[in-house]
């Protein structure tokens, strides 16, 4: 066992990212950009040319915007517009779709996580989540995940930062060394858990956003598995 994995046995506060480490959330955003992409298309757009577009347009309104499906949209909107002089209804019946398929998503759980997490909080953990984006979604998507009654709380944060993993830990009433953070971004749940002393287990996910693909900060300090039920031994759960 390493040094990082024997800290974790004296962590007292195990804390989740939801968005793609409990439950599916990516794929939407794909499905999101592959419809907007044959909408484009239908009016005469190149595909490859809508998706690189996209790609450029949603790294650059992040720091505007922020994090969310509704963000996401009015980008896409945005792109339509600057391509399309008039809009038919045609055009916006499509895009409500598109965004009402993204913003209702079905709540699609990863493998093994309804078990591990009923069985670290049988084992009487302390869980929380801590996600990012808008709060009302992603609080309707805390609400139907099925997993809620295992965690104490839920914070939804704009951005995730060293100050709102600080402020996260003074609401537990924890000190950083007594904390883990789980999730499958190197830039939003890794980094800024290490940045202040917070242990962090990054869990490998295909298709991680090109906006959350950054190097860790200090990779000694981060623990990789494949899954959430690797969690259970490092938590001293069998
Ligand atoms: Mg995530």
């Amino acid at each position: 066992m390493s040094t990082n994995e024997t800290k974790l046995e004296n962590t007292k506060l195990w804390i989740f990212d939801a968005d793609d480490t409990l439950w599916e959330s990516g794929l939407y955003f794909r499905r999101a950009e592959e419809d907007f992409t044959a909408l484009m298309t239908s009016l005469g757009f190149d595909p490859e040319e809508t998706r690189s577009e996209i790609h450029i347009r949603d790294i650059e309104r992040l720091s505007v915007t922020g994090y969310g499906a509704r963000p996401y949209m009015a980008t896409l909107k945005l792109i339509l517009k600057e391509k399309v002089t008039h809009l038919t209804p045609y055009m916006l019946a499509s895009i409500d779709y598109i965004s009402n398929s993204l913003l209702h998503h079905p709540l699609v759980l990863l493998p093994g996580v309804l078990d591990s997490l009923s069985r670290l909080h049988s084992a009487g953990k302390r869980m929380f989540v801590y996600t990012m984006g808008e709060k009302d979604h992603q609080i309707d998507k805390f609400n139907r995940s099925g997993i809620s009654q295992y965690f104490e709380h839920c914070t939804v944060v704009a951005l995730k930062t060293n100050e709102t993993m600080i402020e996260l830990l003074a609401t537990a009433g924890v000190t950083p060394a007594e904390a883990c953070m789980i999730g499958n971004s190197p830039r939003s749940d890794i980094n800024p858990a290490i940045g202040c002393g917070v242990n962090a287990v990054y869990v490998q996910r295909p298709h991680t956003w090109l906006a959350e693909q950054t190097k860790f900060a200090e990779p000694g300090l981060v623990t990789t598995v494949a899954g959430l039920p690797d969690i259970l031994p490092l938590a001293g759960v069998i």
